[in-house]
């Protein structure tokens, strides 16, 4: 019966590393080989194109359309010199992964033959048939019309003989389908409003970006194991098994050496990063057994986030060269650690300037603080949103579960920065008016630096940290797109800013003097948003309640925690930033709460296949197996002494028959639950349903399954068990 698991079991824990193909130079030679950035730009356009190309991306212009042609023309060839057949629009449906469809270079010669072709119009734009890619009805399916358009702020690339062009994918009539899109939106928007902020502190400011800096954790199982689970290629995750006796209990894996088949697989995996431009720099294992994690050098915040979606398939790639597949699912096993995928967010001015890092003198403090706070501001009048960005029925598993993100969004700023804010906020009005730029203020904002950096001491459980020189959010799931959350992060921040900077203008229009006028609302914001400052233990249930009472969003249920999105307060700050409007909203939460019920319901579905058609059956055979031998007993023995020989084995076939009732019960239950669900028509309602009354009954079953994983004979049980999947050798 369990010789499937036995050969898998055999064929995984006898693998060997397999080899990898080292480049004979040195990174630096080989870095962003298959990217088509600026100094191959330099090398394949006439002088003119690459001018006018340079300047469309660094002035944010449109490209005209003969540039176009020209870029198209000297693309082409790179591409070709570096073995590619075939070009794509690469786009960021709501899918949470990225689409293409590719075609070749090939045309007519109009002579019989063919000849490979590119032109600007190509390059520029397409029309994918875009149908079948969720859009919340913004676009009827009979008029399935979306283009995909070149953002030139992101470098075309080679990935196996495709050139890919990253694009936005939007209707016809403007709205956006992709994630793309209102992130560039957000962080246009962030760079107007900061720098007008910016300027109060240094005039000569011209833009502001957006930093990111993500770290994607993630699990590796064999291939062979995992062939064996058909939860885990189905779904994602692991919808049963028992806890490994031993687990993440020594936090032996996270100062463990790597195992070699692991090195490998991580060695390759960074070449591949490296020639995709991709600046891989930190790989390690995580906390639970199997579960590592890789972070660059942080970037461009929509450069960082190509860069992450692109990862995330060539993980994929990579793993299979190795035996392995990837599970990015934030919660692959239960009992152990989930994973995500720490956004590290930062902004800094075209002059270098770090803005949430403090600075060397007064005036460069002032605007550390300003910018932190209005941070903080923004993060608390939209804590909700916040948290509906990362919110999804996989991220679920982890958000509020005792580990990773608390489903309450708060900010951790550490005690050193928290006494510079209660400083500033105490302080009187007359105590203010003594501040001079010489003399750096009695606050001690002068004395920043060098200790606030170092001494960020690392509350692992706040979803929202203040680092030393940027902002970590940390909820963000380990399979999430992160423009979902970076988009809404960056448009709360600019929105926040615009009306500080307001009022500011005000105050010194109406006499105040400029760094007077700044401490007033830095004070006014540190006061309004005081209930977001949380430094303790966010798992606790204390903190669920006082939570409550300082009025922050502590809904858990995800599809009610995507009602955020349509507040009206969400919805006027999109408006204000000019990144949704409320149609698109609208229509994104369709998306959103139609793929909650979807993951849901491919899980309730591979669930029940198990239970009745893997896991009953094996119950059933067991027990008659049991009942055998306690009638052979019963034949061979006196009556009482059979009872006490038989004792235990019957008392097992009662065990057994009662979780076995009890999955096949709950099965149907669950089956009955998603048929009454299907029938409702709208979507969120729908999705209530799922998570109201599908969800509870999957984990009945689930507890007894495992229960049940716990009783019978190992040599029985159909599927690899968790201490098989989980230690790598
Ligand atoms: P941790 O100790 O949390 O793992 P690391 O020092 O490894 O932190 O950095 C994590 C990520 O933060 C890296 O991707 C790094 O590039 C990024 N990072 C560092 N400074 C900034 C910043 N100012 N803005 C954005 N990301 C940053
Ligand atoms: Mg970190």
């Amino acid at each position: 019966m369990s010789s499937l698991r036995f050969k898998v079991v055999d064929e995984a824990f006898n693998r060997k590393a397999a080899p990898v193909e080292i480049p004979a130079e040195r990174p630096e030679k080989y870095y962003a080989k298959f990217v088509f950035n600026r100094q191959k730009m330099f090398e394949y356009l006439p002088a003119a194109t690459y001018a006018a190309l340079i300047n469309a991306i660094d002035n944010k212009e449109p490209l005209p359309r003969d540039v176009a042609d020209s870029v198209a023309e000297g693309m082409k060839k790179w591409a070709i010199d570096n073995g590619a057949r075939h070009y794509t629009h690469w786009f960021q449906p709501l899918t949470e992964t990225t689409a293409e469809k590719h075609d070749s270079f090939v045309e007519h010669d109009g002579k019989g033959g063919v000849l490979e072709k590119f032109t600007g119009k190509l390059l520029v734009q397409q029309e994918p048939d875009a149908s079948s890619f969720p859009n919340g009805g913004i676009r009827n399916t009979f008029e399935a019309r979306g283009y995909s358009a070149w953002d030139i702020s992101s470098p075309a690339f080679i990935m196996g003989n495709t050139l890919c062009i990253p694009t936005i994918f939007i209707s016809y009539t403007g709205e956006s389908l992709d994630y793309k899109t209102p992130l560039l939106r957000a962080l246009n928007s962030v760079d107007r409003a900061a720098t007008a902020v910016a300027r109060f502190f240094d005039p000569e400011v011209n833009h502001v970006k957006s930093y990111l800096g993500w770290e994607q954790e993630y699990f590796l199982v064999d291939e062979a194991l995992y062939s064996a689970r058909p939860d885990l290629m189905l779904t994602g995750r692991t919808l049963m098994g028992h806890e490994s006796a031993k687990n993440q209990q020594l936090e032996d894996h996270y100062f463990g050496a790597i195992p070699s088949r692991v090195e490998a697989f991580m060695l390759d995996l960074e070449i591949e990063c490296h020639k995709l431009g991709i600046p891989a720099k930190t790989r390690h294992n995580e906390v639970a057994p199997n579960q590592f994690e890789l972070a660059p050098i942080f970037e461009e915040t929509n450069l960082a986030n190509d860069h992450n979606l692109l990862l995330m398939s060539l993980m994929g790639e990579v793993a299979r060269r190795h035996n392995f597949r990837v599970l990015l699912h934030e919660k692959p096993f239960a009992g152990i650690n989930g994973s995500g995928k720490h956004n590290n967010w930062s902004l800094g001015t075209d002059k270098g300037v770090l803005l949430f890092s403090p600075g060397r003198t007064p005036r460069e403090n002032l605007q550390f603080v300003t910018f932190v706070v209005n941070v903080m501001a923004a993060v608390h009048r939209h804590n909700g949103l916040l948290k509906a960005t990362i919110a999804s029925a996989t991220n679920a598993h982890r958000l509020g579960a005792n580990e990773a993100p608390p489903a309450i969004i708060s900010i951790f700023t550490g005690s050193l920065l928290a006494d510079i804010l209660d400083r500033i906020e105490s302080s009187t009005n007359d105590e203010l008016a003594d501040l001079s730029d010489k003399e750096g203020m009695r606050l001690d904002v002068s004395q920043i630096p060098e200790i606030l950096v170092d001494a960020t001491d690392r509350n692992r459980t706040s979803p929202f940290a203040f680092t030393g020189n940027r902002f970590e959010f940390r909820a963000v799931g380990s399979s999430a797109n992160c423009a979902a959350a970076m988009l809404a992060l960056n448009s709360a921040v600019a929105v926040q800013l615009q009306e500080f900077k307001e009022k500011i203008d005000a105050r010194v229009a109406g006499g105040e003097e400029l760094r007077h006028a700044l401490l007033e609302e830095i004070r006014i914001l540190i006061r309004e948003s005081r209930p977001i400052h949380f430094d303790g233990n966010g798992y606790s249930d204390e903190w669920k309640e006082e939570a409550a009472r300082r009025g922050l969003d502590c809904e858990a249920s995800v599809p009610l925690i995507y009602d955020a999105y349509l507040k009206p307060e969400s919805i006027e700050m999109f408006r204000k930033a000019g990144v949704f409007s409320k149609l698109e909203l609208e229509a994104r939460n369709e998306v959103k709460w139609e793929m909650f019920t979807k993951k849901v319901q491919i899980e309730a579905r591979v669930l029940g296949d198990l239970a009745i058609n893997h896991v009953l059956p094996v119950a059933t055979r067991y027990q008659s197996v049991l009942l055998d031998n306690v009638s052979k007993v019963k034949s061979l023995f006196p009556a009482e002494k059979a009872d006490k020989i038989a004792g235990p084995d019957m008392d097992t076939i009662e065990k057994l028959a009662e979780h076995s009732h009890i999955i096949k019960a709950e099965t149907e239950a669950m089956v009955e639950a998603r048929r009454v669900a299907n029938r409702i028509e709208s979507e969120r309602e729908k999705a209530i349903a799922y998570h109201d009354t599908v969800i509870p009954r999957m984990e009945t079953i689930r507890y007894h399954i495992d229960k049940l994983e716990l009783m019978i004979d190992n040599e029985m049980w159909p599927l690899p068990k968790y201490r098989e999947l989980l230690f790598i050798r």
